[in-house]
Protein backbone atom coordinates (compact mmCIF):
# COMPACT_ATOMS: atom_id res chain seq x y z
CA UNK A 1 0.00 0.00 0.00
CA UNK A 2 1.14 3.31 -0.89
CA UNK A 3 1.01 5.71 2.00
CA UNK A 4 0.77 9.72 1.05
CA UNK A 5 -1.00 12.92 2.17
CA UNK A 6 -2.78 13.89 -0.46
CA UNK A 7 -3.91 11.61 -3.52
CA UNK A 8 -3.95 13.35 -6.89
CA UNK A 9 -6.19 11.76 -9.44
CA UNK A 10 -5.04 13.12 -13.06
CA UNK A 11 -1.47 14.26 -14.00
CA UNK A 12 -2.41 16.69 -15.95
CA UNK A 13 -1.09 20.43 -16.20
CA UNK A 14 -3.34 21.26 -12.61
CA UNK A 15 -2.89 18.27 -11.03
CA UNK A 16 1.07 18.76 -11.53
CA UNK A 17 0.53 21.93 -10.43
CA UNK A 18 -0.81 21.14 -7.22
CA UNK A 19 2.27 19.14 -5.96
CA UNK A 20 4.28 21.98 -5.91
CA UNK A 21 1.10 24.27 -3.83
CA UNK A 22 1.03 21.27 -1.71
CA UNK A 23 4.71 20.81 -1.65
CA UNK A 24 5.32 24.75 -0.05
CA UNK A 25 2.97 23.22 2.72
CA UNK A 26 5.14 20.20 3.32
CA UNK A 27 2.04 18.02 2.01
CA UNK A 28 3.41 15.37 0.28
CA UNK A 29 1.48 13.76 -3.07
CA UNK A 30 1.02 10.88 -5.09
CA UNK A 31 -0.42 11.05 -8.68
CA UNK A 32 -2.38 8.26 -10.59
CA UNK A 33 -3.44 8.60 -14.39
CA UNK A 34 -5.41 6.54 -16.77
CA UNK A 35 -2.94 7.47 -19.29
CA UNK A 36 1.11 6.06 -19.20
CA UNK A 37 2.41 9.33 -19.53
CA UNK A 38 1.91 12.82 -17.39
CA UNK A 39 1.05 16.15 -19.14
CA UNK A 40 -3.10 15.55 -19.47
CA UNK A 41 -4.89 16.87 -22.52
CA UNK A 42 -1.52 18.86 -23.61
CA UNK A 43 0.31 15.84 -24.04
CA UNK A 44 -2.24 13.82 -25.28
CA UNK A 45 -3.95 16.04 -27.53
CA UNK A 46 -1.96 18.89 -28.58
CA UNK A 47 1.58 18.27 -27.65
CA UNK A 48 3.15 20.65 -30.14
CA UNK A 49 0.38 23.46 -30.18
CA UNK A 50 1.68 27.06 -28.91
CA UNK A 51 -0.45 28.11 -25.96
CA UNK A 52 -0.38 31.84 -25.38
CA UNK A 53 -2.57 32.75 -21.98
CA UNK A 54 -0.07 31.21 -19.63
CA UNK A 55 1.24 34.27 -17.35
CA UNK A 56 5.40 34.61 -18.13
CA UNK A 57 5.17 32.60 -21.36
CA UNK A 58 4.46 35.13 -24.21
CA UNK A 59 4.45 31.72 -26.37
CA UNK A 60 5.32 28.04 -25.25
CA UNK A 61 4.41 24.77 -26.59
CA UNK A 62 2.01 22.67 -24.64
CA UNK A 63 4.88 19.49 -24.13
CA UNK A 64 7.15 22.38 -22.62
CA UNK A 65 5.14 23.79 -20.50
CA UNK A 66 4.13 20.30 -19.22
CA UNK A 67 8.26 19.25 -19.10
CA UNK A 68 8.53 22.57 -17.09
CA UNK A 69 5.77 21.87 -14.75
CA UNK A 70 7.69 18.19 -14.27
CA UNK A 71 10.81 20.27 -13.29
CA UNK A 72 9.25 22.63 -10.82
CA UNK A 73 7.34 19.90 -8.38
CA UNK A 74 10.88 17.84 -8.58
CA UNK A 75 12.14 19.52 -5.34
CA UNK A 76 8.78 17.63 -3.77
CA UNK A 77 9.55 13.84 -5.01
CA UNK A 78 5.89 13.14 -6.15
CA UNK A 79 5.50 9.25 -6.65
CA UNK A 80 3.42 8.24 -9.62
CA UNK A 81 1.20 5.63 -10.74
CA UNK A 82 0.38 6.11 -14.40
CA UNK A 83 -1.54 3.59 -16.81
CA UNK A 84 -3.48 2.76 -14.24
CA UNK A 85 -7.40 4.01 -13.97
CA UNK A 86 -8.91 4.95 -10.22
CA UNK A 87 -11.93 2.48 -9.58
CA UNK A 88 -12.60 2.58 -6.11
CA UNK A 89 -12.54 4.57 -3.24
CA UNK A 90 -13.15 3.73 0.04
CA UNK A 91 -13.43 5.80 3.18
CA UNK A 92 -11.64 5.02 6.63
CA UNK A 93 -13.10 5.10 10.14
CA UNK A 94 -10.33 8.08 11.02
CA UNK A 95 -11.91 10.15 7.65
CA UNK A 96 -8.43 9.54 5.23
CA UNK A 97 -9.31 7.26 2.03
CA UNK A 98 -7.93 4.37 0.73
CA UNK A 99 -8.05 4.27 -3.41
CA UNK A 100 -7.52 1.46 -5.94
CA UNK A 101 -6.65 1.49 -8.90
CA UNK A 102 -7.30 -0.62 -12.24
CA UNK A 103 -4.26 -2.53 -11.56
CA UNK A 104 -5.40 -3.01 -7.98
CA UNK A 105 -2.60 -0.72 -6.35
CA UNK A 106 -3.87 0.75 -2.87
CA UNK A 107 -3.14 4.26 -2.13
CA UNK A 108 -4.02 5.47 1.13
CA UNK A 109 -4.39 9.36 1.51
CA UNK A 110 -5.16 12.12 3.68
CA UNK A 111 -6.99 13.96 0.99
CA UNK A 112 -7.85 13.42 -2.42
CA UNK A 113 -7.72 15.83 -4.83
CA UNK A 114 -9.75 14.78 -8.67
CA UNK A 115 -8.15 16.96 -11.22
CA UNK A 116 -9.51 14.60 -13.69
CA UNK A 117 -9.86 16.90 -16.75
CA UNK A 118 -12.12 15.68 -18.94
CA UNK A 119 -12.31 12.28 -17.22
CA UNK A 120 -10.77 8.72 -18.24
CA UNK A 121 -9.63 8.63 -22.05
CA UNK A 122 -11.40 5.48 -22.82
CA UNK A 123 -9.93 3.85 -26.26
CA UNK A 124 -12.47 3.79 -28.73
CA UNK A 125 -12.29 -0.05 -29.91
CA UNK A 126 -12.93 -1.78 -33.24
CA UNK A 127 -16.26 -3.49 -33.26
CA UNK A 128 -15.15 -7.25 -33.60
CA UNK A 129 -16.70 -10.27 -32.40
CA UNK A 130 -14.75 -11.77 -29.58
CA UNK A 131 -13.24 -8.99 -28.82
CA UNK A 132 -13.74 -8.69 -24.87
CA UNK A 133 -11.92 -12.38 -24.61
CA UNK A 134 -8.38 -11.53 -26.13
CA UNK A 135 -8.68 -8.08 -24.00
CA UNK A 136 -5.36 -8.44 -21.82
CA UNK A 137 -4.49 -12.04 -23.77
CA UNK A 138 -3.01 -10.59 -26.94
CA UNK A 139 -5.02 -7.19 -27.54
CA UNK A 140 -3.81 -3.69 -25.76
CA UNK A 141 -5.05 -0.15 -26.59
CA UNK A 142 -2.05 1.65 -24.75
CA UNK A 143 1.90 0.87 -25.03
CA UNK A 144 2.88 1.23 -21.39
CA UNK A 145 6.28 -0.54 -21.85
CA UNK A 146 7.43 -1.38 -25.32
CA UNK A 147 9.67 -4.17 -23.80
CA UNK A 148 6.81 -6.48 -23.78
CA UNK A 149 6.67 -6.63 -27.50
CA UNK A 150 10.17 -7.27 -28.07
CA UNK A 151 11.02 -10.80 -30.36
CA UNK A 152 7.29 -10.71 -30.47
CA UNK A 153 4.49 -10.19 -33.75
CA UNK A 154 2.73 -7.66 -33.13
CA UNK A 155 -0.49 -5.84 -35.65
CA UNK A 156 -0.72 -2.14 -34.93
CA UNK A 157 -4.37 -0.95 -36.34
CA UNK A 158 -4.53 2.95 -36.52
CA UNK A 159 -3.92 5.95 -38.91
CA UNK A 160 -2.77 8.70 -36.54
CA UNK A 161 0.38 9.92 -34.95
CA UNK A 162 0.08 6.95 -32.01
CA UNK A 163 0.20 4.28 -34.89
CA UNK A 164 2.78 6.02 -36.99
CA UNK A 165 5.03 6.43 -33.56
CA UNK A 166 4.66 2.80 -32.21
CA UNK A 167 4.71 1.41 -35.92
CA UNK A 168 8.27 2.76 -35.85
CA UNK A 169 9.77 2.72 -32.49
CA UNK A 170 8.42 -1.38 -32.15
CA UNK A 171 10.26 -2.05 -35.90
CA UNK A 172 13.15 -1.87 -33.82
CA UNK A 173 12.71 -4.76 -31.30
CA UNK A 174 9.68 -6.74 -32.18
CA UNK A 175 10.48 -9.99 -34.47
CA UNK A 176 7.34 -8.52 -37.33
CA UNK A 177 5.48 -5.25 -37.58
CA UNK A 178 2.35 -4.77 -39.00
CA UNK A 179 0.79 -1.78 -39.82
CA UNK A 180 -3.05 -2.33 -41.07
CA UNK A 181 -4.71 1.25 -41.93
CA UNK A 182 -8.17 1.77 -43.43
CA UNK A 183 -7.25 4.22 -45.38
CA UNK A 184 -4.45 4.70 -47.80
CA UNK A 185 -3.00 8.18 -46.51
CA UNK A 186 -2.28 8.99 -42.64
CA UNK A 187 -3.23 11.72 -40.54
CA UNK A 188 -0.79 12.01 -38.73
CA UNK A 189 2.54 13.75 -38.80
CA UNK A 190 3.41 13.48 -42.22
CA UNK A 191 7.38 13.16 -41.38
CA UNK A 192 6.28 9.92 -39.39
CA UNK A 193 4.34 8.94 -42.54
CA UNK A 194 6.91 8.78 -44.37
CA UNK A 195 9.33 7.29 -41.85
CA UNK A 196 6.80 4.34 -42.11
CA UNK A 197 6.42 4.08 -46.01
CA UNK A 198 10.66 3.85 -45.92
CA UNK A 199 10.00 1.03 -43.52
CA UNK A 200 7.60 -0.59 -45.41
CA UNK A 201 10.00 -0.13 -48.75
CA UNK A 202 12.62 -1.39 -47.34
CA UNK A 203 11.01 -4.33 -45.77
CA UNK A 204 11.77 -3.28 -42.41
CA UNK A 205 7.29 -3.91 -41.62
CA UNK A 206 4.70 -4.92 -43.75
CA UNK A 207 2.16 -2.42 -44.15
CA UNK A 208 -1.21 -3.07 -45.20
CA UNK A 209 -3.45 -0.18 -46.08
CA UNK A 210 -7.25 0.27 -47.28
CA UNK A 211 -8.16 -2.92 -44.92
CA UNK A 212 -10.25 -3.12 -42.02
CA UNK A 213 -10.13 -5.74 -39.11
CA UNK A 214 -12.72 -8.58 -39.41
CA UNK A 215 -11.27 -11.57 -37.48
CA UNK A 216 -10.08 -12.57 -34.33
CA UNK A 217 -9.02 -15.91 -33.45
CA UNK A 218 -6.96 -17.79 -30.90
CA UNK A 219 -7.17 -20.91 -28.38
CA UNK A 220 -6.93 -18.51 -24.68
CA UNK A 221 -4.74 -15.90 -25.90
CA UNK A 222 -4.57 -13.88 -29.76
CA UNK A 223 -3.13 -15.96 -32.28
CA UNK A 224 -4.21 -14.74 -35.34
CA UNK A 225 -6.11 -11.38 -36.86
CA UNK A 226 -8.03 -11.12 -40.03
CA UNK A 227 -8.66 -8.43 -42.50
CA UNK A 228 -10.67 -7.35 -45.68
CA UNK A 229 -9.16 -5.28 -47.89
CA UNK A 230 -11.44 -2.98 -50.39
CA UNK A 231 -11.85 -5.54 -52.79
CA UNK A 232 -13.17 -7.92 -50.28
CA UNK A 233 -10.28 -10.07 -50.42
CA UNK A 234 -9.69 -11.31 -47.00
CA UNK A 235 -5.91 -12.36 -45.36
CA UNK A 236 -4.87 -13.57 -42.58
CA UNK A 237 -1.86 -12.81 -40.54
CA UNK A 238 -0.53 -14.98 -36.94
CA UNK A 239 0.37 -12.23 -34.66
CA UNK A 240 1.34 -12.28 -30.45
CA UNK A 241 0.02 -8.86 -30.02
CA UNK A 242 -2.91 -6.74 -31.87
CA UNK A 243 -2.86 -2.87 -30.52
CA UNK A 244 -5.13 -0.84 -31.84
CA UNK A 245 -4.78 2.64 -31.66
CA UNK A 246 -8.06 4.51 -33.09
CA UNK A 247 -7.61 7.37 -30.47
CA UNK A 248 -9.47 8.05 -26.86
CA UNK A 249 -12.71 9.87 -25.58
CA UNK A 250 -12.87 10.90 -22.52
CA UNK A 251 -15.43 9.66 -20.40
CA UNK A 252 -15.81 10.88 -16.42
CA UNK A 253 -15.94 6.92 -15.28
CA UNK A 254 -15.94 5.54 -12.02
CA UNK A 255 -15.68 8.72 -10.51
CA UNK A 256 -19.15 9.39 -11.41
CA UNK A 257 -20.40 6.85 -8.50
CA UNK A 258 -18.16 8.51 -5.78
CA UNK A 259 -21.52 10.11 -4.16
CA UNK A 260 -20.19 13.39 -5.34
CA UNK A 261 -22.54 16.12 -6.52
CA UNK A 262 -22.53 15.94 -10.53
CA UNK A 263 -23.68 18.46 -13.36
CA UNK A 264 -23.30 17.84 -16.73
CA UNK A 265 -20.55 15.46 -15.96
CA UNK A 266 -18.17 18.12 -13.93
CA UNK A 267 -17.89 18.23 -10.23
CA UNK A 268 -19.72 20.78 -8.12
CA UNK A 269 -17.87 22.60 -5.94
CA UNK A 270 -17.59 25.44 -3.11
CA UNK A 271 -15.45 28.13 -4.40
CA UNK A 272 -14.44 29.00 -1.49
CA UNK A 273 -11.35 26.06 -1.13
CA UNK A 274 -12.73 24.31 -4.26
CA UNK A 275 -14.02 21.17 -2.12
CA UNK A 276 -16.99 19.06 -2.92
CA UNK A 277 -20.23 18.21 -1.08
CA UNK A 278 -17.99 14.98 0.25
CA UNK A 279 -15.41 16.26 3.25
CA UNK A 280 -11.74 15.93 2.20
CA UNK A 281 -12.31 15.22 -1.33
CA UNK A 282 -11.67 18.63 -3.32
CA UNK A 283 -11.97 19.38 -7.24
CA UNK A 284 -9.88 20.89 -9.72
CA UNK A 285 -8.99 21.80 -12.79
CA UNK A 286 -11.68 21.06 -16.05
CA UNK A 287 -12.97 18.15 -13.95
CA UNK A 288 -15.25 21.42 -11.62
CA UNK A 289 -17.48 23.33 -12.04
CA UNK A 290 -19.47 26.93 -10.48
CA UNK A 291 -20.70 30.18 -12.04
CA UNK A 292 -18.68 31.59 -14.34
CA UNK A 293 -15.97 28.56 -14.76
CA UNK A 294 -13.49 29.02 -17.21
CA UNK A 295 -11.64 25.66 -18.29
CA UNK A 296 -7.98 27.62 -18.66
CA UNK A 297 -5.11 26.22 -17.52
CA UNK A 298 -4.40 29.24 -15.55
CA UNK A 299 -7.83 28.72 -13.95
CA UNK A 300 -6.60 25.85 -12.93
CA UNK A 301 -3.54 26.77 -11.29
CA UNK A 302 -5.50 28.83 -9.12
CA UNK A 303 -7.46 27.24 -7.91
CA UNK A 304 -4.72 24.29 -6.96
CA UNK A 305 -3.54 27.14 -4.30
CA UNK A 306 -6.41 27.66 -3.00
CA UNK A 307 -7.84 24.21 -2.25
CA UNK A 308 -4.06 23.43 -1.03
CA UNK A 309 -4.69 25.74 1.63
CA UNK A 310 -8.28 24.64 2.60
CA UNK A 311 -6.76 20.63 3.12
CA UNK A 312 -3.60 21.26 5.09
CA UNK A 313 -6.22 21.28 8.67
CA UNK A 314 -6.80 17.60 7.19
CA UNK A 315 -2.58 16.54 6.98
CA UNK A 316 -1.83 19.18 10.04
CA UNK A 317 -5.10 19.03 12.10
CA UNK A 318 -2.54 20.36 15.47
CA UNK A 319 -0.91 23.17 13.24
CA UNK A 320 -1.71 26.61 12.33
CA UNK A 321 -0.90 27.50 8.53
CA UNK A 322 1.02 30.56 8.42
CA UNK A 323 1.22 31.73 4.73
CA UNK A 324 4.39 32.57 3.35
CA UNK A 325 5.72 33.70 -0.69
CA UNK A 326 8.55 31.34 -2.07
CA UNK A 327 11.03 34.45 -2.83
CA UNK A 328 10.98 34.64 1.16
CA UNK A 329 12.10 31.20 1.87
CA UNK A 330 13.39 29.41 -1.44
CA UNK A 331 11.35 26.21 -2.36
CA UNK A 332 13.59 24.12 -0.70
CA UNK A 333 12.94 25.39 2.83
CA UNK A 334 9.40 24.79 2.52
C1 LIG B 1 -7.07 21.57 -28.53
C2 LIG B 1 -7.06 22.23 -27.18
C3 LIG B 1 -6.40 23.43 -27.02
C4 LIG B 1 -6.38 24.07 -25.77
N1 LIG B 1 -5.71 25.25 -25.63
C5 LIG B 1 -5.64 25.86 -24.41
C6 LIG B 1 -4.94 27.09 -24.23
O1 LIG B 1 -4.39 27.65 -25.18
N2 LIG B 1 -4.90 27.63 -22.96
C7 LIG B 1 -5.53 27.04 -21.88
O2 LIG B 1 -5.44 27.56 -20.77
N3 LIG B 1 -6.21 25.88 -22.05
C8 LIG B 1 -6.30 25.29 -23.27
N4 LIG B 1 -7.01 24.13 -23.41
C9 LIG B 1 -7.69 23.56 -22.23
C10 LIG B 1 -6.67 22.87 -21.34
O3 LIG B 1 -6.03 21.82 -22.06
C11 LIG B 1 -7.37 22.32 -20.10
O4 LIG B 1 -7.94 23.40 -19.39
C12 LIG B 1 -6.37 21.59 -19.21
O5 LIG B 1 -5.81 20.47 -19.86
C13 LIG B 1 -7.04 21.13 -17.91
O6 LIG B 1 -6.08 20.50 -17.14
P1 LIG B 1 -6.47 19.39 -16.05
O7 LIG B 1 -5.20 19.03 -15.38
O8 LIG B 1 -7.62 19.90 -15.27
O9 LIG B 1 -7.07 18.17 -16.90
P2 LIG B 1 -6.48 17.25 -18.08
O10 LIG B 1 -5.43 17.95 -18.84
O11 LIG B 1 -7.69 16.80 -18.84
O12 LIG B 1 -5.85 16.00 -17.32
C14 LIG B 1 -6.68 15.16 -16.57
C15 LIG B 1 -6.04 13.81 -16.41
O13 LIG B 1 -6.82 13.03 -15.50
C16 LIG B 1 -6.78 11.68 -15.89
N5 LIG B 1 -7.93 10.97 -15.28
C17 LIG B 1 -9.23 11.30 -15.32
N6 LIG B 1 -9.98 10.44 -14.61
C18 LIG B 1 -9.11 9.52 -14.11
C19 LIG B 1 -9.27 8.34 -13.30
N7 LIG B 1 -10.44 7.90 -12.84
N8 LIG B 1 -8.14 7.62 -13.01
C20 LIG B 1 -6.92 8.02 -13.45
N9 LIG B 1 -6.73 9.13 -14.21
C21 LIG B 1 -7.81 9.86 -14.53
C22 LIG B 1 -6.83 11.73 -17.41
O14 LIG B 1 -6.25 10.56 -17.98
C23 LIG B 1 -5.98 13.00 -17.71
O15 LIG B 1 -4.64 12.70 -18.00
C24 LIG B 1 -7.07 23.48 -24.66
C25 LIG B 1 -7.72 22.27 -24.82
C26 LIG B 1 -7.72 21.64 -26.07
C27 LIG B 1 -8.44 20.31 -26.23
Amino acid sequence: MITTDICIIGAGPVGLFTVFEAGLLKMRCHLIDALPQVGGQLSEIYPQKPIYDIPGYPEVKAQELVDNLMKQIEPFNPTFSLGERVDFLAKQDDGSFVLTTSDKTKVHAQVIVIAGGLGCFEPRKPVLENLENFEGKGITYMVKDPEQFRDKKVILAGGGDSALDWTIYLSQIAEKVTLVHRNETFRGAPDSAAKVFDLANNGKIDLILSSNLTKLSGNGHLQSVSMKNKAKEESTIETDYLIPLFGLSPKLGPIADWGLNIDKNAIEVDTTDYSTNVERIYAVGDINTYENKLKLILCGFHESAIMCHSAFKYVYPDQKLSFKYTTVNGVNSF
